[in-house]
Formats: structure tokens, C-alpha cells, sequence
């Protein structure tokens, strides 16, 4: 009996899908890769992921976790066929302790019901990607993902107390607990936490939660200089007052938001900073008032406080559609997340415009600006395999320029397959050694 025969007959009849019809979206998530998976699994308990993996095992079949594909670096893709595992329909289940400040969640739920549910309780679950509504938290966990949140909250990995796991050889395994404190041990909860899907299946996780700060305040401010828009980034952060959120648009993202859905962004501009405070009101009224001072110093052209909720979530709103906008302007986008230390981010940003000029290439840039994690992406198409080529450059000097001032690859997309080829770069040959070891300890197939 072939592998594809001892699945179907081992899963639930319509959750394996072999026919090219039903596996040809399988090839792809949100990066530019495509690779056509032999076999997709739609699995819905636990007990499927551990029949598939030891059937994989068995007959060394490649296996990819797969969330909601949102990924921008080629994670889930089938890079060497084999079964696409489909977490998608595991049932959704969002345990909520409010008074352990803890929830568990299975790795279907998308990760924005988390904190819908957790400020029901007056709390919040810090983690917030810009694709919340759309990514499944098992994804978040696989890639560590941070958001805007995370320049004072953290990311995915500050925020897990525990794990469940399926082990490439389907044993089920837990990692952490319930606990804020845990020191039994290895961390293993961290090695899986950012391994994209690599080392196992997580299957269920335990999540700290917060208090929901009792107020916010939104500002934007508009700047006619790109470098002074990073200058006034870092002096903000070394003032004392640490915000929420720190966002960065340049005014080719300006542009394209406001030729998709007009908000009324300064289209002049050749930055915006978004900043949103967070904590008790008193305390902000005394923090944005400081906030202005240094933008003014720093030589702001403009400063706007929404005067209404709905003013603010419009701006917030904004900052969410440069994906989708960018998207309208070429067919091909490489969408990159190079992270430099704070101080660095003019430094960075004087790179990105020279890398720009050298390889005539359109790069627009965005992003988690507060903690050093710029998103420069290159608008092209695929079609043109010169124009891929100066993009290929491009994105090869982008990343060593961030390791030049003392950054990273990758702040929160992850390796996947796009930036593989980049790995030793940052790790070098004895740190690349040393994660294939660790993949080996845990997946000797
Ligand atoms: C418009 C847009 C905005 C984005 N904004 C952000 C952002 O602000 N911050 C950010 O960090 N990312 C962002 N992303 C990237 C992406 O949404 C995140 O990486 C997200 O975590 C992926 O979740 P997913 O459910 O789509 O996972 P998938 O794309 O399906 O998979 C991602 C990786 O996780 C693995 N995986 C999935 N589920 C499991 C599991 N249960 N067990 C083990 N491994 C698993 C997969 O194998 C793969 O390697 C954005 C993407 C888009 C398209």
C-alpha cells in the first residue's frame, strides 16, 4: 500500500485532498514562492496530527504546518512536496482564567478573538500583527510574530507560559505550564516558540494575558525629512516616556493608502510617525505633551491629535492598509523585516535610500519603526527576471546593511524558505551547524 492510500484510510473521508484542484492553493501563502504539495490534510484533533505525523515518519514524508498561509516567508510552503497539514479546522477553543491572567487556546483561533475575549475580562493579549483578524495563532507562535504593541509589550514569545505539542515522530509532548514563574528544564517552550513549524505541531498553548490599559492616545505627526522622522523616533524612546506603538510610513506608503481607501494622510509628507501612548489619563495628558515638545524640536511639520475614538481607529485603520495598498502598485511584492538596533534607524533608513538608487529599484518603506523593525519592500514583477534580479541585489545589500549596524534578518516574518540562503550570514557556520543539531535531536528523519 502506497503512504497516500494508508493516509486516506487512516483519516476521516474529504479531509485528505490529493486532487490537483483542491491541493493547487496549497502552493502558496503570502510570499512570492509556489510549490505544489503532494497531499493536504485538513486535520481536526489531535489524535489526526499524530497519525499523520508517525505515518510520515515511517515513510519519511515531508510534513508543513499550515495555518492560515498569511506567512511572508515561505513557511508553509511544500518546498519538498509531500503533505501540507491544515490546522485551519482544528476546533476553536479559547479557555479563558481571568484570574490567573491566562488563557489556552488551540492553534486555530485567530489571534485578534484572543484579545476580543481577553477585554471582555478588562484584560489584553499584548501580541497584535497587523494580520490579527486574518492569522491563526498557531502561525503567531511558529513565527513569533510581534506588532505595534511590541515595541512595549514584546512579542509572541513573552507572551506563552506553555505548550502542547505533536513531535515529528507523533509523540505528544508539553512544554511550560500554567505558571508565570517555570524554571524546570531546558526552556523548551521557547525553542518552539519562532521554530516555524520545523520542530513539531503545536496544538495547544497557554497565554499570559494583561491588564487593558485604561486609556490610549493617538498622535500623528508629519515630517518633510526622512532622517529627522528616525532621529525624532529615538529621541522620543531616550526621553523617558515608552509608547505603546511607534509606527513609521514613508510617503510612498502615504500615497498608496490614500489612493486606496483616502483618509486624508498628509500626501506631502515625506513621513509619518503614528504613536499611540497607553496607561492612565492623567499620565498621558503629561506624556503627549512631552511627545509634542521633541517632535516640534525635531522639526515636525505637522502635529494631529484625532479628537474622537473613531479619528484615532481611522489613523490605526491607515497604518493596517499599506499592505494591501502597496499590493495595487506592481504585481510582486518582496516584503522584507530587517531589524536594527533603535539608534540605527536613520542610519538604516540613509541605506535603504542608496540600495535604492544603485539597483533602480522601487522601495517603499513602513513599519514597527519604535523597535528597529522596518519593513522595506520591493515593489516589482516577477515576470521581469531583469528587474528580479536588481531586486535579488537589492534585497542581499538590504540585509547587509542591517547586519552592518548590529541588526537582524528578520524581526518577525521569520527565515522560512525566502531568506534560508541568508541564514549563515547571521548565524555562521558554527551557529547554522548547531540548529541543524537541535532539528536533528528532535527530527531525526
Ligand atoms: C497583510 C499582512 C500583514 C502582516 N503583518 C504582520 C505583523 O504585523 N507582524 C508579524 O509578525 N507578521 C505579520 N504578517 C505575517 C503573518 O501574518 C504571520 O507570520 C502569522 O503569524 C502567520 O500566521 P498564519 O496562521 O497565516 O500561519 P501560516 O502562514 O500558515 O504559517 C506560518 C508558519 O507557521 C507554521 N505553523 C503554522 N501553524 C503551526 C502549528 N500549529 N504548529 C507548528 N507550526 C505551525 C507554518 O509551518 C509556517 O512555517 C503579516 C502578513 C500579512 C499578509
Amino acid at each position: 500500500m502506497t503512504w497516500l492510500q494508508e493516509l486516506e484510510n487512516c483519516i476521516t473521508e474529504g479531509q485528505v485532498l490529493t486532487s490537483l484542484a483542491n491541493r493547487y492553493s496549497y502552493s502558496f501563502d503570502a510570499s512570492f514562492g509556489e510549490h505544489l504539495p503532494e497531499a493536504v490534510v485538513k486535520v481536526k484533533q489531535k489524535q489526526e496530527v499524530v497519525q499523520v505525523l508517525k505515518l510520515a515518519n515511517k515513510h519519511l514524508i515531508p510534513v508543513y504546518p499550515r495555518g492560515s498561509g498569511t506567512c511572508l516567508s515561505g513557511g508553509p510552503l511544500p518546498v519538498h512536496g509531500g503533505i501540507v497539514l491544515d490546522l485551519s479546522q482544528f476546533p476553536k477553543k479559547i479557555d479563558m482564567r481571568p484570574e490567573d491572567l491566562t488563557v489556552t487556546v488551540t492553534p486555530s483561533v485567530l489571534t485578534a478573538k484572543i484579545n476580543d475575549e481577553a477585554e471582555k475580562h478588562g484584560l489584553m493579549y499584548a501580541p497584535d500583527p497587523s494580520s490579527a483578524h486574518v492569522a491563526t495563532i498557531g502561525g503567531n507562535l511558529a513565527e513569533n510574530s510581534g506588532g505595534p504593541r511590541g515595541l512595549k509589550y514584546g512579542v509572541t514569545k513573552d507572551h506563552v507560559l506553555g505548550l502542547e505539542v505533536v513531535t515529528p515522530e507523533g509523540d505528544v509532548i508539553r512544554t511550560g505550564g500554567q505558571t508565570i514563574k517555570n524554571v524546570t528544564g531546558y526552556d523548551l517552550t521557547k525553542l518552539i516558540v519562532g521554530s516555524e513549524g520545523t520542530l513539531g505541531v503545536i496544538v495547544e498553548a497557554t497565554l499570559k494575558l494583561m491588564p487593558k490599559p485604561p486609556a490610549v492616545q493617538t498622535m500623528m505627526i508629519a515630517f518633510s525629512n526622512v532622517r529627522k522622522a528616525g532621529e525624532a523616533i529615538s529621541k522620543t524612546l531616550t526621553s523617558g516616556i515608552l509608547p505603546a506603538k511607534m509606527e513609521f510610513m514613508d510617503q510612498a506608503c502615504i500615497q498608496a493608502v490614500e489612493n486606496f481607501q483616502p483618509i486624508g494622510l498628509p500626501v506631502d509628507a515625506a513621513a509619518i510617525i503614528i504613536v499611540e501612548l497607553d496607561g492612565h489619563p492623567e499620565a498621558l495628558q503629561v506624556e503627549r505633551k512631552i511627545v509634542e515638545e521633541i517632535m516640534n524640536d525635531m522639526g515636525a511639520e505637522d502635529i494631529i491629535i484625532p479628537k474622537t475614538d473613531k479619528e484615532a481607529k481611522d489613523l490605526w485603520h491607515a497604518r493596517k492598509q499599506v499592505s494591501p495598498a502597496i499590493a495595487k502598485i506592481k504585481p510582486t511584492k518582496v516584503s522584507e523585516d530587517a531589524t536594527v538596533p533603535r539608534s540605527k534607524i536613520p542610519d538604516f533608513m540613509d541605506r535603504l535610500q542608496a540600495i535604492k538608487e544603485k539597483h533602480k529599484v522601487e522601495i517603499v518603506v513602513f513599519g514597527h519603526a519604535g523597535d528597529g523593525n522596518l519593513h522595506p519592500n520591493i515593489l516589482c514583477d516577477q515576470r521581469d527576471a531583469e528587474e528580479m534580479k536588481r531586486a535579488e541585489l537589492a534585497v542581499e545589500e538590504m540585509f547587509e546593511a542591517a547586519l552592518e549596524l548590529g541588526g537582524t534578518l528578520s524581526g518577525e516574518h521569520g527565515i522560512g524558505t525566502m531568506k534560508a540562503p541568508f541564514l549563515e550570514l547571521e548565524l555562521g557556520e558554527v551557529g547554522v551547524d548547531m540548529t541543524k543539531r537541535i532539528k536533528d535531536a528532535w527530527d531525526p528523519n
